[in-house]
């Protein structure tokens, strides 16, 4: 017997489960399957990125993240002599998230599988596909279940979501060009009680090799190493007096070791697909792209591929928007994949600085560039994913305001409340299934403010209502709302801070902003949504 859903989700690693995820926010008819019989044991990926948080908190899930991880805000990097030489502060990060959250990716996987659950939909363990053909109109997926029998899926989309090694990308025959670094590093999760500060990473780099300590909190320590002694290298995992060797050799801190976690060698790859998709199948995550772990980028990068796709996929299920939408998934993500895997290469080269003339540059340069404002700033929104924005995708327009964010750009946080119900929520609870149009009206012009939009929510509600839902956002001290219009009040003047009024902004499901332009010229609203969507 042939099952039929609207998408299958190939892989419950932390991509799998936010693309099923996303998926699902949209109503789709979702299938996620694994052939793993649990989640991963490991600790694995533990940077959280503030991007990926905002992410997190359009998903509805950010809170019980926030609860459980613990936050680093900061990074200390200390030279040859063992003395402090550089530092990054994440305080410059611009989001409602201005840290890096630490969390095993263990207990990324059991929160993001339990609100899958919760919204109705199981992970089907020991599940594997074992092949797959598609035609213009669906995918044929044949997968082998728990018991050992086999079944036919027809999904009119298949997601393959994995892992490095993954069976889709080769089914679609793509290259996974790139290289493997001729570096061995080793890992281990350890308990210690130092002077070291828990809220801040350590990377200590020395002669014979790089060692850094990542705080997950109450004194557990994810710790990485390069260039392990050739002693060690015959190992097959470090033990407890082995890591003990390291830390006294590279660390000018002193502790002691206790409760070895999870340990392992690991080299690093860097390598990318040309392409994310053929016809009906996309590949995402490490199916798409692996790199160094330095950065903590991998699974970020992986989860926003992901709510990049879903609303696209679920307009493009639903016949509701033009070709252009679901093919600038592609053209909005691998130029950001590209640039990870520049990025990490550059920062492994740096911080590994193997050769002495790079460990000169890396000792003198760094505490020169680390207090200079402009380099933190940069830096740090680079790492923490803030910087990522679509201001150059063929699905984004801008026009001109005088101020206040673009198109392309992720829409800005705020807490408002409806004027019925007194509670704040973030904005982004808004976002995640529906585009949203965000109008402020300017109380100096009120109400002709708010009539000259009415056109454009009237068509809004006439012929996109399945797409975009409108909203008047008022401030405080708010006159009477008209019939019939969506209201958010800007309760704490956030709103206000971050966006123009009498301007409209167009937000994307993923919290990006598809459109702005002045209320002035909604004509130019009225042409994007005839040229990218499909009117009721
Ligand atoms: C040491 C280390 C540290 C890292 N640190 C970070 C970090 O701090 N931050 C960060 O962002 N990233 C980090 N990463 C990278 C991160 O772990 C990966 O990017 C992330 O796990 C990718 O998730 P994924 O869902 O794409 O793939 P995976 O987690 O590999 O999941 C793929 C899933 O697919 C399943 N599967 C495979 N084949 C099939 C099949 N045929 N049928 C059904 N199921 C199948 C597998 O069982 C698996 O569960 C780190 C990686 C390593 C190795």
């Amino acid at each position: 017997m042939t099952t039929k859903v609207d998408a299958l989700v190939v892989g419950a690693g932390p991509v799998g489960l936010s693309m099923a995820a996303a998926l699902l926010a949209q109503g789709l008819r979702v299938r996620i399957i694994d052939s793993a019989a649990d989640r991963a044991q490991e600790s694995r990926a533990i940077g959280i990125q503030a991007r990926t948080l905002e992410v997190l908190e359009i998903a509805g899930s950010v809170e019980e993240f926030l609860e459980l991880g613990h936050r680093l805000n900061g990074v200390t990097l200390y030279g040859e002599a063992g003395s402090e030489i550089g530092h990054l502060d994440f305080e410059h990060i611009p989001s409602r998230y201005p840290f890096i959250l630490t969390l095993p990716q263990s207990e990324t996987e059991r929160i993001l599988g339990d609100h899958l659950r919760s919204n109705g939909l199981e992970i089907e363990r020991q599940t594997t596909l074992v092949s797959f053909e598609q035609s213009d109109f669906a995918v044929l997926a044949r997968i082998t279940l728990s018991d050992g029998r086999q079944e036919e899926i027809s999904a009119d989309w298949l997601l393959g979501c994995d892992g490095a090694r993954s069976k889709v990308r080769e089914a679609l025959g793509l290259q996974f060009a790139g290289k493997t670094f001729d570096l061995h590093f080793l890992l281990g999760d350890v308990h210690f009680e130092s002077a070291l500060s828990e809220d801040h990473a350590h990377v200590f780099g020395r002669p014979d090799g790089l060692l850094a300590f990542f705080p997950l909190g109450k004194g557990r320590y994810r710790l990485v190493a390069d260039n392990p002694p050739e002693h060690l290298r015959t190992e097959r995992k470090p033990t407890l007096g082995q890591w003990q060797e390291i830390v006294d050799g590279r660390s000018s801190a002193k502790m002691k070791l206790s409760h070895l976690g999870w340990t392992t060698y690991f080299r690093v790859n860097s390598r990318m697909v040309e392409r994310l998709r053929r016809g009906r199948v996309f590949v995402l995550g490490d199916a798409a792209h692996i790199h160094s772990p330095a950065l903590a980028q991998g699974m970020n990068t992986g989860i926003q591929d992901a709510w990049n796709l879903g609303w696209k996929l679920a307009l493009a299920q639903q016949c509701l928007a033009q070709q252009a939408v679901l093919d600038s998934f592609e053209q909005e993500r691998l130029p950001i994949e590209h640039n990870v895997l520049k990025m990490t290469e550059f920062t492994q080269n740096m911080i590994t600085a193997e050769k002495p003339a790079n460990r000169l540059l890396r000792d003198n340069l760094l505490p020169i560039l680390s207090g200079i404002s402009v380099f933190q700033k940069t830096a740090t929104k680079t790492v923490s994913e803030t910087a990522i924005e679509y201001r150059n995708s063929p699905v984004v327009e801008d026009h001109y305001a005088p101020n206040g964010p673009h198109a392309g750009e992720f829409a800005p946080g705020a807490l408002v409340s409806r004027p019925e119900k007194k509670a704040k929520a973030p904005l982004a609870s808004l976002f995640g299934r529906q585009h949203v149009l965000l109008y402020l009206a300017e109380l100096q012009t009120w109400p002709d403010g708010l009539h000259a939009v009415k056109p454009i929510f009237q068509l809004i509600q006439n012929h996109y209502r399945r797409i975009i839902t409108p909203y008047l956002v008022l401030p405080q001290d708010n006159p009477a709302a008209e019939p019939g219009v969506d209201v958010l009040v800007d309760v704490e003047g956030q709103f206000a801070q971050h966006y123009n009024a009498s301007v409209l902004y167009l937000v994307r499901p993923d919290g990006y902003i598809a459109f702005r332009c002045l209320a002035a010229k909604q004509n130019l609203l009225r042409s994007y949504l005839d040229k990218y969507f499909v009117p009721l």
